[in-house]
């Protein structure tokens, strides 16, 4: 009996999935359907939430970027008990369609032709991260000429040291060196140190070092991504500084990034941060805000063209974002994405305030909490009111609307719980805020003017913020 079901369930869920998967290629078109949706698999709902299958960590910020909210929907309406989703990456290896790459397989040493979900594999090159889609400007004009310049003539700085904080752009400049070098003929190994440090654990539980070995120092090029994590783990520091040695005695390049410079590692033999800085050590800082606007300006260019339907952000969106996000273009970008998927789901172009309540856990996460008692001052000068007779247990009309406006306000623009406002409007009854909340929305529905009214009041309480 519960196998029966249990099989029932499953292939209610393909079934279900299915018809979401068909959902989601009618919205978004088939060029999304085949890149992100057409090989998500499934898996189970467990405690309300859908757990999916994808192949790599890309495709799941991606999806979770861009269609997460669609899918929830349209998953809802077929089963209402989903209310969250999550993920589950299965990394599989190369698949067909680079099955000319010259990345080195671990299991054979040589180079890959369509090998699949062996689980065992050096990190993906994305294609996506190339020199021609990253945007130069003096906080990172060094770091990239130094990477062009080794992509070009290998071996001219070896190694090649790239750090610089979370976010910046290196793990983009590495690939672009890798998706350059694919061209060639040479063989290239690009993984993360985390993932170095894993394949080399992994090898001596096998008792396959010497494959590990060979791999490694056969490679013409080493590409080393976030080497911050070797930092401590003593048998991989070894192994890492043999590899490294026999590498470059072959002329072979290394090229490393790092979230400090060699000389901030700690846990780190010295003789190993001499080596590093043996060749050509460079930087990424933080981004100005002229290069910050030029990103989010291709980015949006890039999305255009990606979906082949304009991006509907303006500029006044754009710089209020560079002016705000300035520590990593990650989080920048981010941010942007939120943003544009936003205005695709209401399919119009967000006034600067509707970004900022698309961003309002954000914002008020960076600073700026919007307090009650903002709102509450705000609205007491706009109708002009005593804050005393405000606060009071009054009820005539010119003190109570405002009051059921600031309650309604609280709500929207502050993270606090119907309680909690209830409060600070001296102690009221979270049923009294409950019933401002609906009095307003019924009035600004009924009435234009009072709709105008109270966004005019949002925008300047936001403004103040
Ligand atoms: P890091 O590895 O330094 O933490 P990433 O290379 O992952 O940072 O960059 C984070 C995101 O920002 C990526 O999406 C990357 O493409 C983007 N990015 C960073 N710098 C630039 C740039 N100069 N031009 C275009 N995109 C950038
Ligand atoms: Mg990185």
């Amino acid at each position: 009996m519960k196998i029966t079901s249990a099989l029932q369930d499953t292939s209610d869920l393909k079934k279900n999935w299915s018809e979401v998967q068909l959902k989601l290629k009618e919205t978004y078109g088939v060029d999304v359907f085949k890149s992100w949706i057409q090989n998500v698999e499934a898996k189970e709902i467990n405690h309300n939430s859908l757990t999916l299958i994808v192949k790599t960590r890309f495709v799941r910020d991606w999806i979770v970027s861009h269609y997460a909210d669609k899918i929830l929907d349209f998953f809802q309406k077929l089963n209402p008990v989903v209310t969250r989703i999550q993920f589950e990456i299965h990394e599989s290896f190369y698949n067909a369609k680079s099955a000319d790459t010259n990345i080195v397989d671990f299991n054979t040493g040589s180079k890959i032709v369509n090998i699949q979900d062996n689980g065992y594999a050096a990190n993906r090159l994305d294609h996506r991260l190339t020199f021609s889609n990253f945007v130069v400007g003096e906080s990172n004009q060094l770091a990239f000429s130094a990477a062009k310049r080794v992509s070009e003539s290998l071996g001219h700085y070896n190694p090649l040291f790239i750090y610089g904080s979370v976010g910046l752009g290196k793990t983009h400049l590495l690939n672009a060196i890798g998706n350059e070098l694919k061209k060639t003929d040479k063989k290239i190994i690009y993984l993360s140190a985390e993932r170095f440090m894993y394949q080399f654990v992994k090898s001596i539980k096998n008792k396959d070092t010497q494959k590990f070995k060979d791999v490694f120092r056969n490679a013409d090029v080493l590409i080393l991504d976030d080497i911050q994590f070797i930092s401590g783990k003593e048998v991989t520091q070894e192994e890492f500084f043999y590899t490294f040695n026999s590498l470059t005695e072959n002329q072979s390049q290394v090229i490393i990034s790092c979230d400090r410079s060699p000389n901030d590692l700690d846990r780190i033999q010295d003789r190993i941060k001499s080596r590093l800085s043996g060749g050509l050590v460079v930087d990424i800082q933080s981004p100005d805000i002229a290069l910050r606007l030029q990103i989010l300006k291709n980015r949006c260019k890039t999305e255009e063209t990606y979906f082949g339907k304009e991006v509907l952000i303006n500029d006044e969106i754009l710089s209020f974002i560079a002016n705000e996000f300035k520590s990593s273009v990650r989080d920048m970008l981010g941010v942007l994405n939120r943003i544009i998927a936003s205005s695709r789901i209401q399919n119009k172009t967000p006034t600067l305030q509707d970004a900022k309540m698309i961003l309002k856990d954000l914002l008020s996460n960076m600073k700026a909490i919007i307090s009650i008692e903002d709102i509450q001052k705000l609205v007491v000068s706009y109708y002009n009111l005593p804050m005393g007779d405000f606060l009071s247990s009054r009820r005539s009309r010119h003190i109570a609307r405002p009051r059921q406006v600031a309650m309604y306000l609280a709500k929207k623009l502050t993270t606090k719980s119907l309680p909690e406002i209830g409060r600070k409007f001296t102690g009221r009854d979270h049923t009294t805020v409950i019933h401002a909340i609906k009095k307003i929305e019924e009035l600004m529905a009924a009435d234009k003017k009072f709709e105008y009214e109270v966004q005019d009041i949002s925008n300047k309480i936001l403004k103040n913020n």
